[in-house]
């Protein structure tokens, strides 16, 4: 098992460190991501994944630094080479409005604009969404089973009612991934014997209020109430005793990893990292590693997996006859254009206007 950590920050994005987002790489093959928070999409694109595997999804709940690059990694998939749906596993609400299903059918209508521009012009396959919604309070129920790959939810303390965290196991090994959450009984009592916990570990409220300008109520309401404070993500590790726990959720910088540190270490003494984005974890059932990955800033999308179909032109949606009206087609600068393709490629593409 392979465990990359590609969002490890705080709501607002910065260039060291994205929004919730985890890769688990599996050795039979399958890929699976948790969350996909705002700013993840570019650390995606730099593992160098054919998008054709990165087709699953698990959002555990539906904070914007929880699924904010959504519709960036559907979307831009579809040219990035994605050709099969992406598939999208999360919670429902306490009622229909606060649930997955509800806010993945607006988002695709906030994105019809989007989606009409792209279907008559690629092989859109991959632009298809597969949801699947789950209750929000189910303990330990399997949402996904394939592949020897098993997957559980169990609820999660954050805010309001709807959020949970995920279990992955396979091949022996366990996987524990907390979206955010206040200290709970469910994720203490079944991520007990994880190889990997990761858990949020938020910054002190002292650290809020100093370096971020929080009110000490606001401080300690959202750092020790609607998250969890380092030493109560600490308790939480004492509890569950993981092969290795791992805190994120916070701004990892020199003058604050100590302090978060020294206060997890308050109440706990076991094995921990205390993650950044491109932290990779390598699991077996003998050692785990942690080492930093390097990363390819030059990164161009992969080559499809699949072959690609023609895109259905009947999809396209003419231009009105006053858009068309302002076309300059330059018959000269882009007749040769169509030349050099058609000569390269053997084929007898002709422009759209003429
Ligand atoms: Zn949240
Ligand atoms: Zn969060």
């Amino acid at each position: 098992m392979r465990i990359v950590a590609l969002g490890t920050g705080q709501p607002s994005v910065r260039p060291k460190q994205a929004s919730a987002c985890w890769l688990v790489e599996l050795g039979n093959g399958d890929k699976f991501l948790f969350d996909v928070g705002s700013g993840c999409h570019e650390r995606i694109a730099a593992q160098k994944i054919p998008y054709d595997y990165l087709d699953k999804v698990f959002i555990s709940h539906l904070h914007v630094d929880h699924y904010g690059d959504l519709a960036s990694f559907w979307l831009g998939g579809t040219v990035m080479n994605r050709l099969t749906p992406l598939r999208i596993w999360g919670p429902t609400g306490a009622t229909p409005e606060y649930g997955t299903k509800y806010a993945l059918d607006l988002m695709q209508k906030m994105y019809v604009w989007d989606v009409a521009t792209r279907m008559g012009f690629v092989d859109f396959r991959g632009g298809a969404l597969e949801v699947h919604e789950f209750p929000y309070d189910s303990v330990n129920n399997v949402i996904y089973n394939e592949n020897g790959v098993v997957v559980r939810s169990v609820p999660a303390i954050h805010t309001i009612d709807g959020a949970v965290s995920f279990i992955l196991e396979w091949n022996g090994l366990k996987f524990v991934y907390g979206g955010d959450t206040f200290p709970n009984k469910w994720y203490v009592e079944h991520a007990k014997g994880a190889d990997v916990a990761i858990h949020e570990c938020f910054l002190p409220p002292t650290l809020l209020v100093t370096k971020q300008g929080f009110t000490p109520s606001e401080g300690l309401m959202v750092g020790s109430q609607a998250h969890s404070s380092p030493e109560q993500f600490g308790k939480v590790m004492s509890l569950v005793k993981p092969r290795l726990g791992v805190g994120y959720h916070f701004y990892n910088d020199f003058d604050t990893a100590p302090e978060v540190r020294d206060r997890v270490r308050k109440t706990y003494s076991g094995p921990l990292a205390l993650a950044l984005d491109y932290m990779v974890f390598n699991v077996t059932k003998d050692d785990i590693r942690v080492r930093m990955s390097a990363v390819d800033e030059e990164i161009w999308p992969s080559p499809p997996l699949k072959k690609k179909n023609p895109p259905d032109t009947s999809k396209m949606i003419p231009f009105s006859d006053f858009i068309r009206s302002g076309a300059l087609a330059l018959p000269k600068v882009v007749g040769p254009i169509f030349d050099e393709v058609n000569e390269k490629y053997g084929t007898k593409i002709e422009p759209t206007w003429k």
